[in-house]
């Protein structure tokens, strides 16, 4: 008979564990969550509150960026000029400003987490006139990664405002993926133009190099773009198409606009379309002019030969409005003549249930590329010859609207807050779609297997880590582990709860900057509970998912089941219990059943007959070591 463990925790009935989540935890069991030197700060100075809300003194810095961009394929030296009016609102005199050039990623001896062959390799940008409030100011090319600090003539004081102009070209990448070249005349134009880095609260300027493994973090800007390219060749961008009257023929531009409120898609322009130079005015050179604000990215795409598709979806039921969606694609790309509706479906759903916040721009772009990555409106992603894998990039790229970009998260340093949302959408999405099962197999396949098989100690690295310090462990760290936790804190809060936490969140930080402790406090505050002990070992201790059986004893109301958790991860889990006449029940326990104690926990398994066995089921809550799932009479 093996060994039943003392008996500290709650006996997880349903009736019980409600009283006892509500209860205060016991002064011994109370956490606090690791809190940087800089955090810490924030809070003394009134940026951040410890609840979780933007303080009284919270800033952020913005700009309005001008930019020309011109683009004639097949000449690959992409020119622009480009202007910025960028606003001091931090309480600081800024002596410099650090900006970021990420296409200085595909300088020969950039810092980079991969390696780079020639058709990767550019001489990066080159900035050949720099002025500030109208006043040429020597820029430095060589040896400027993806970081350059310029010294300011005139510091720039609080509340102030400072203009800035840029001549700058870069030659496009043989190597298409996040951005360069998909073909010889489709060209994917994203994170191009040097702008300001973000200077914040907590950690002062950003200087994080882009390495190509880690993501981004910019300000919320407004943006003025007009992008020029040959005649016959269409952009697709991030905002407002402000001139579709000047660029586009009348057929093309009359279905255009009918597409704003169609259901259903609608060819706006296909090859044979513009084969016979029938969708853009005559050029020789058309200017495509876009606007947004308050968004932290602008990104285009052009071709001479992709398809254009597009369609609309009511994205808010108070106010009736509608989302643009669209998808540009290679005719032969069979998928992609369904991606308006698969793109259509995901922001109905995002908008209607999880996070169940209407989708928060005017339009998606779903343009096919190499990459499966997101841009605020955009989405560039793999043609794949299962469309049930097209749906579910698109989703997961589309998910990202709301983190990364809605909420301002820096991606660079707390990948977390943006993949590990993502990947929790995208399971929730996917379980509508597919259902339960599928969805669990499809979940444990792409998102956590890899890491739960991995024994790596890098694997177990806390998630709150800075994704820059990461190598191995970034992915697992920033898109399965996350979720996980996600979704253990809404299988431990209840939908609704769960719901409540998330929306107080994106209502306090949306179009800022919040941290993970921003989340982490707002959860506690709005859920009125103290659940450090969950977020400190699901982000903040290295750990795992294994719990184990340990004994099953008999009890008045059933069985006892004592559990422990090695790897000290506090997941879910079913107990599958397998009774003498054959038949079988599952009984469900929550994350609160280590709510008392991480390590061990008794659980009530309220049996009405004689149990022959029992084993653990994971679920995507998959476990390292299921060899000590099982017990046996
Ligand atoms: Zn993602």
């Amino acid at each position: 008979m093996p060994t039943i463990f003392p008996r500290r925790s709650l006996i997880a009935t349903t009736s019980s564990l409600a009283v006892l989540l509500l209860a205060p935890l016991p002064a011994s069991n109370a956490q606090q969550l690791y809190r940087p030197r800089a955090v810490q700060r924030a809070y003394e100075e009134g940026t951040r509150l410890p609840d979780g809300r933007p303080g009284p003194k919270y800033w952020q810095n913005h700009g309005r960026y001008s930019i020309t961009v011109t683009a004639l394929p097949p000449d690959r030296t992409v020119r622009g000029t480009e202007r910025i009016v960028y606003f001091n609102n931090s309480p600081d005199t800024l002596k410099a400003l650090n900006f970021k050039l990420f296409l200085n990623i595909h300088k020969p001896g950039a810092p980079r987490a991969g390696g780079a062959d020639s058709l990767y390799l550019t001489p990066g940008v080159t900035v050949n006139r720099f002025t500030v409030n109208g006043q040429p100011v020597p820029w430095r090319n060589a040896n400027t990664f993806t970081n350059h600090r310029a010294t300011l003539p005139t510091p720039l004081a609080p509340h102030d405002s400072v203009t800035l102009t840029f001549d700058w070209n870069y030659e496009i990448s043989l190597e298409g993926n996040r951005e360069g070249m998909i073909d010889s005349t489709t060209w994917f134009l994203a994170y191009f133009y040097p702008r300001v880095a973000v200077y914040d609260d907590y950690n002062g300027w950003d200087t994080m190099d882009f390495t190509d493994a880690q993501e981004f973090y910019s300000d919320f800007n407004d943006y003025d773009v007009t992008v020029k390219v040959p005649a016959n060749f269409v952009v697709w961008g991030t905002g407002t198409l402000v001139n579709a009257d000047e660029v586009l023929q009348p057929t093309v531009l009359q279905r255009f606009r009918a597409s704003f409120s169609s259901d259903t898609t609608i060819r706006v322009a296909t090859r044979a379309d513009l084969l016979s130079k029938g969708v853009t005015t005559a050029g020789p050179v058309n200017a495509w002019h876009f606007r947004a604000s308050n968004v932290p990215d602008m990104a285009f795409n052009l071709s001479d030969h992709y398809d254009w598709d597009a369609g609309s979806v009511v994205v808010d039921d108070v106010t009736h409005r509608r989302a643009s969606v669209q998808a540009a694609y290679n005719d032969t790309a069979a998928d992609y003549h369904h991606m308006v509706r698969f793109a259509s479906h995901a922001l109905d759903w995002l908008s209607h249930n999880w996070p169940g916040v209407p989708y928060p721009y005017e339009k998606t772009t779903v343009v096919q590329g190499p990459a499966g990555m997101e841009y605020p409106m955009m989405a560039n992603d793999e043609s794949y010859a299962d469309t049930v894998f097209s749906a579910f990039v698109a989703e997961h790229e589309i998910a990202h609207t709301y983190f990364p970009f809605y909420m301002g998260i820096n991606e660079t340093r707390y990948g977390f807050m943006d993949e590990g949302w993502a990947t929790t959408f995208e399971y929730l999405i996917n379980v509508a779609n597919m259902g339960q099962q599928r969805a669990t197999e499809f979940y444990q396949q792409f998102r956590v297997n890899g890491w739960i098989n991995d024994p790596s100690p890098a694997e177990d690295l806390p998630i709150i880590t800075p994704g820059d310090e990461l190598r191995r462990a970034y992915g697992n760290n920033a898109y399965g582990k996350p979720s996980l936790g996600y979704l253990a804190l809404k299988d431990l809060l209840g939908d609704a709860t769960f719901k409540r936490a998330l929306h107080g969140f994106m209502d306090r930080w949306h179009g800022k900057h919040p941290i993970p402790w921003d989340f982490f406090n707002t959860v506690n505050n709005v859920t009125g509970r103290d659940l450090n002990w969950f977020f400190k070992a699901w982000y903040f201790d290295n750990s795992y998912i294994d719990l184990a059986v340990r004994g099953v004893t008999r009890s008045a109301n059933g069985y006892r089941v004592a559990l422990e958790n090695i790897g000290g991860m506090p997941a879910p889990v079913d107990i599958v219990v397998t009774y003498g006449d054959g038949t079988a029940g599952t009984f469900h326990q929550s994350p609160a059943i280590w709510q008392a104690n991480l390590r061990t926990a008794t659980v009530a398994v309220p049996a009405r007959k004689p149990v022959a066995s029992l084993r653990l089921e994971h679920g995507i809550w998959v476990d390292a070591d299921t060899a000590n799932d099982v017990w046996k009479r």
